[in-house]
Parts: structure tokens; C-alpha cells; sequence
């Protein structure tokens, strides 16, 4: 198995993965998306809202703001020997008080730990009309997107089969197939089609140019055929901010094989009786 990154950045990454299973792939894209621990804002404590929005509809707009989460520098509540009371090893703190007119913003949010602040300043969380105020502090923890949306860390997670496309000699090179096809996949050089290699992995196996082909009266079956390789998968994530994405890649690898030595040792010990 291998994975042969195409494209990284701070919050977006594109890699290959070879040489595994689908369901493989479908572990790791599971795991990215509901496995990797991240902070949310958790609890939030009132103490003045008269803006437009209900107390419940702030708290939930106060939770989806995406907050920096350095690995191993918090850990579980549950797993705290606080016991849910909240201390520094599992519980950042903030306070945000904004008077209107105005908008409140998530750099408003002011953190106990700077480590932990808004991933980006600019959300916008509520307008305020003049004389109208919130005043709140909040908690937050570390959770994983099994128990809530709000801690997963992936705003796009997905990956495709590797495109694999497949020309026969019935083709009588009319270009019908080149002019159907949105990606710019294939060429017309002469009578002749051809994949465009460098383009490749742009195809989204839409199948318009195996339409155009049986648009053309060539028979039953396309002279085009699009399928994909078993074993190849083109992943794209994206972060939300708060886990640069290759951590969230490394976290989730880091997952997988701690719970299949896990699996493995379970099974070894039923085998043993
Ligand atoms: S499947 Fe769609 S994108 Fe891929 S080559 Fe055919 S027309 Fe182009
Ligand atoms: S539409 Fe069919 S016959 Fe025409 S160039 Fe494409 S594959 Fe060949
Ligand atoms: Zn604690």
C-alpha cells in the first residue's frame, strides 16, 4: 500500500492511495471525518443577550466555530481526572462581550489558552442593533464527530476510484467523445482519440462521452468505455481550520492501526480459548 501525496497546504490536501482495499478507503475517509479529536465550544453561560437571536440558536452558532487544536495538548474530559468538572488539561475557557450596533465575530471570542483561539477571526455570529449586547462565557472540549458535527474536523472529506478509460478499435475517430467531455480528458490528434494522461485524474466518470459515442449509431455498446481501477483511490480532504490537514491524515492512520492491533489481539485471545 502506498499513498503518494499530490497537493498539500495548510487546510487542504490531495492525495493517492495505492494498493488497498475499498473498504480500506473507507476506513480512513471514516476516520478523518469521526475519529480525530478536536476542540468545540461545549457549554455556554449567558449573562446578557438581547440581540435577534434566541439563546439556543447563539449556543449552536458559538459551537460550529472552528477553534485551533494542537495535538496532545488537551485530552478528553471523560478521560480527565476532574471527573467533568473542567480543568486546564481538558477545558479552554472564553468570554465575549460586544455591545451593538455592530457584529459580533468569532475573534471576539477572547480564550484563557491563545493556543486555542478561533481558527478564523471573520465568522460572523450575530448583528447587533444599537443598545443591543451579548455578554457569555463558553467552555470548550475535546470530542470527536461520532458524538457531534461540531468536532469533526474535515469540512470536505471524500476520495474517487482511479479513472481508467478504455478506447476500441471500432472507433472511427469522429470526435464526438472529445467535444462531450467537460474535463478536457481526451484529444482528437488526426482521426485518432487518445486519454490526455496529464488530465487523467480530472475525469468524473460521468460518462458523457460513452453517451455521445452511442449518440453516433455505433451499436450496442460505446467504442468509449469508462471504468475505474479497483485498488487506486484520488482522495481530496479539506480542514475547517482548527487541525492542519495532513494531522488530521496522520491522526486518522494513527487510528486504524491502534484499533486493528487492537482487533487482532481480541481475536488472538478468542482463537486461545
Ligand atoms: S467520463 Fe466524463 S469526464 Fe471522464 S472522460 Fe468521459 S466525459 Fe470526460
Ligand atoms: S465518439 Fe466513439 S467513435 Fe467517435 S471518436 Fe469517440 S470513441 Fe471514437
Ligand atoms: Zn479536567
Amino acid at each position: 500500500m502506498q499513498i503518494e501525496c499530490q497537493h498539500r497546504d495548510e487546510h487542504s490536501c490531495q492525495f493517492l492511495l495505492s494498493g488497498a482495499m475499498p473498504s480500506f478507503a473507507n476506513s480512513i475517509r471514516r476516520a478523518m471525518a469521526s475519529e480525530v479529536p478536536k476542540l468545540a465550544i461545549d457549554t455556554v453561560r449567558i449573562y446578557d443577550n438581547t440581540s435577534g437571536l434566541f439563546d439556543e440558536m447563539l449556543t449552536h452558532r458559538l459551537g460550529l466555530v472552528p477553534l485551533r487544536t494542537e495535538t496532545g495538548t488537551y485530552i478528553p474530559i471523560e478521560e480527565c481526572t476532574c471527573e467533568g468538572e473542567g480543568c486546564d488539561r481538558c477545558t479552554v475557557s472564553y468570554t465575549l462581550s460586544v455591545e451593538g450596533p455592530g457584529v459580533v465575530y468569532s475573534r471576539d471570542l477572547i480564550p484563557n489558552d491563545p493556543v486555542a483561539a478561533p481558527a478564523q477571526g471573520d465568522i460572523p455570529i450575530v448583528k447587533l442593533e444599537k443598545g443591543q449586547k451579548v455578554v457569555i462565557e463558553a467552555r470548550a472540549v475535546l470530542s470527536t464527530g461520532k458524538a457531534h458535527a461540531k468536532w469533526q474536523p474535515t469540512t470536505v472529506c471524500g476520495y474517487k476510484n482511479y479513472p481508467r478509460l478504455a478506447i476500441d478499435a471500432r472507433c472511427d475517430g469522429c470526435g464526438v467523445c472529445v467535444d462531450a467531455c467537460p474535463r478536457h480528458v481526451l484529444r482528437l490528434t488526426g482521426r485518432t482519440v487518445t486519454v490526455d494522461e496529464a488530465r487523467i485524474e480530472d475525469c468524473s466518470l460521468c460518462r458523457l462521452c460513452e453517451k455521445g459515442c452511442m449518440a453516433t449509431g455505433i451499436g450496442d455498446q460505446p467504442a468509449i468505455r469508462v471504468g475505474t481501477e479497483p485498488d487506486r483511490f484520488i482522495f481530496t480532504v479539506e480542514s475547517d481550520g482548527a487541525i492542519p490537514a495532513t494531522e488530521i491524515l496522520r491522526q486518522s492512520v494513527r487510528f486504524i492501526r491502534t484499533h486493528g492491533d487492537e482487533l487482532s489481539r481480541a481475536l488472538e485471545e478468542i482463537a486461545e480459548g
